[in-house]
């Protein structure tokens, strides 16, 4: 067995309460960290240039704290961009348009997409093949809630 370097640290995704959240990025000991600011200090939308400020004064301080080997990461590159989220509540949308039930959604996960997707897998295609859910019943997440507005809001979206 050849030696190696590589050490795995089975970290699930963490959220802050300050905001600051964190997660492995592949194996090699890479992690994606972030900061979802409270709406008085969020950014102007139409500036993507990166502050490194935020990282050295918001992010690295809470990583620190939380995992004390983070006092001596190394930042190798960081970005500004968008991501899309569902604006009504910032959740999930499945399953069939009220009013054409041959329009099926699975979308709108926002910044949760990928922690939901083996359910939304699961359960979407239960709904196909029986035009109802099985196992996991996602009904209240269908579009008929934005119609009705009736939000269910995801108060821990990053
Ligand atoms: C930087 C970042 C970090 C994230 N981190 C996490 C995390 O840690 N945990 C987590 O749970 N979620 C995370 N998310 C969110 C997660 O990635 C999304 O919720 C998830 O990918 C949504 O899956 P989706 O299949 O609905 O949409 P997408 O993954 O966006 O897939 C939509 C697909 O449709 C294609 N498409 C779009 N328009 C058309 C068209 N007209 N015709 C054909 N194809 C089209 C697109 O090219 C794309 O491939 C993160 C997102 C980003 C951007």
């Amino acid at each position: 067995m050849p030696e190696t370097n590589l050490r795995i640290f089975p970290s699930p995704l963490t959220i802050d309460l300050s905001g600051v959240y964190f997660r492995p990025e592949g194996l090699g000991n890479k992690y994606i960290c972030g900061w979802s600011p409270p709406e008085d200090e969020d950014v102007k939308s139409d500036n993507l240039d990166v502050d490194y400020s935020v990282f050295e004064e918001k992010i690295w301080p809470v990583l620190a704290r939380r995992v004390p080997s983070f006092e001596t990461l190394k930042l190798r590159n960081a970005w500004a961009g968008f991501y899309d989220y569902n604006y009504f509540d910032q959740n999930l949308i499945i399953g069939s348009h009220p009013r054409q039930n041959n329009f099926i959604f699975a979308n709108g996960s926002s910044g949760h997409g990928l922690q939901h997707a083996p359910a939304i897998g699961r359960a979407i295609s239960e709904y196909l093949i029986d035009s109802n859910f099985k196992s996991i019943d996602l009904s209240r997440f269908n579009f008929q809630r934005v119609m009705n507005n009736t939000p269910i809001f995801e108060p821990m979206i990053v």
